[in-house]
């Protein structure tokens, strides 16, 4: 079984999108995470130890506005 949850980012311009995850729910088997965007392009990636886990995540990801053409101009939105 896996967990999906999202979280909104927003562009310096104003357009909004998702940085989804889809985890692992049981706690007895391995790490497995995978992140994704939604309204905004980039890297996904899949994370299978906390050894792999970047500092920033959503900077990892490159994430580029198609309205503005910006990469890693995109900051979580409040209250998500
Ligand atoms: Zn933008």
């Amino acid at each position: 079984m896996a967990t999906h949850t999202r979280r909104r980012i927003i562009c310096q311009c104003g357009h909004e999108g998702f940085q989804t995850l889809s985890e692992n729910d049981s706690s007895f088997s391995r790490v497995w995470e995978r992140y994704g965007l939604d309204e905004f392009s980039g890297n996904g990636f899949t994370i299978t130890s906390y050894a792999d886990m970047p500092d920033d995540i959503l900077a990892a990801m490159k994430p580029t506005c198609p309205k503005c053409g910006e990469t890693n101009n995109v900051r979580y939105a409040k209250g998500s």
